[in-house]
């Protein structure tokens, strides 16, 4: 899934390709993406672009009037930026939006069959789905957070739940944990300063190199695959390249999270797929 590093650098793309265009027209071309029911995207035609940001991992078209549009992609979701706007219909595609002054497109379109990408049209004073979003993973609010929070929850789960801190995902959460030495298993609140410390600078770390690696990018956020450039997210059976160990996985439902014993004292994590696998 694409995360701050993704699609802050998409963003600032977007930003320098499309800043100043005015929308011509919104081609709703998969209902279900779009998330709101008012305002209309027949709202923003004839509105001029004044700039692209980023909240969370949601980039925001935002526009003259107070008008925003928010995009999401969760796990397979791409957008095409298309200089010029092109026709076509590519498969999954879930919204095009056509700009004048430069000519230009941005297809949100989706991999694969799940449906779960999508964009909101928000009206001025809107914060619709930013509203409930966490302070950014890269600000202050967050690092006091991370210093002081005596939570329960597993650091896995707590770094990747949005309400408490917007902006990384699975893929970070593994590197910056592994950069950290830390279980991702360990809960928050029996960390000791030190630990609370290491953790922060390498969020830090694995972000700045993440967005680094992202402005190296050109166009849109069109491939089918994103982040080749994870430490250990993604390469499990690989050797761990701090300590030479196989990078090992805990397996849940829809995904995976990647660890070496030499973040958990030696500890092999219980596996589920693991142990159906040796019953
Ligand atoms: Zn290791």
């Amino acid at each position: 899934m694409p995360e701050m590093p993704q699609m802050q650098a998409l963003a600032e793309r977007l930003d320098a390709a499309l800043a100043g265009a005015t929308l011509e027209r919104a081609d709703l071309l998969g209902f279900a993406s779009l998330k709101t029911v008012e305002p209309e995207p027949d709202v923003l035609v004839g509105r001029r672009l004044e700039r692209v940001d980023r909240r969370g991992k949601y980039d925001l078209l935002c526009f003259e009037g107070g008008y925003r549009v928010a995009l999401h992609l969760s796990q397979a979701g791409r957008v095409d930026l298309e200089l010029p706007p092109k026709a076509t219909r590519p498969r999954g595609s879930l919204v095009r939006l056509t700009f004048s002054g430069p000519s230009a497109a941005v297809l949100l379109r989706e991999h694969g069959t799940q449906r779960k990408a999508g964009w909101w049209v928000l009206g001025p004073g809107d914060d619709g789905p930013l509203a409930s979003l966490g302070p950014e993973v890269d600000s202050e609010a967050f690092a006091e957070l991370l210093r002081h929070d005596q939570s329960p929850r597993r650091l896995y789960t707590w770094l990747r739940d949005q309400h408490v801190v917007a902006g990384i995902g699975r893929g970070y959460t593994d590197d910056a944990l592994h950069r950290a030495n830390l279980s991702p298993f360990a809960t928050v609140g029996s960390l000791d300063a030190e630990a609370r410390e290491q953790l922060l600078a390498a969020i830090r770390t694995v972000l700045a190199e993440g967005l680094e690696a992202e402005r190296g990018r050109t166009g849109g956020l069109s491939e089918p695959r994103l982040g080749e450039h994870f430490t250990i997210h993604g390469r499990v059976g690989e050797p761990c390249p701090r300590c030479g160990a196989t990078i090992r996985r805990v397996s849940f439902d829809s995904y995976e999270v990647a660890y070496c014993t030499c973040q958990t004292g030696g500890t092999v994590l219980a596996d589920r797929r693991l142990s159906r696998l040796l019953r």
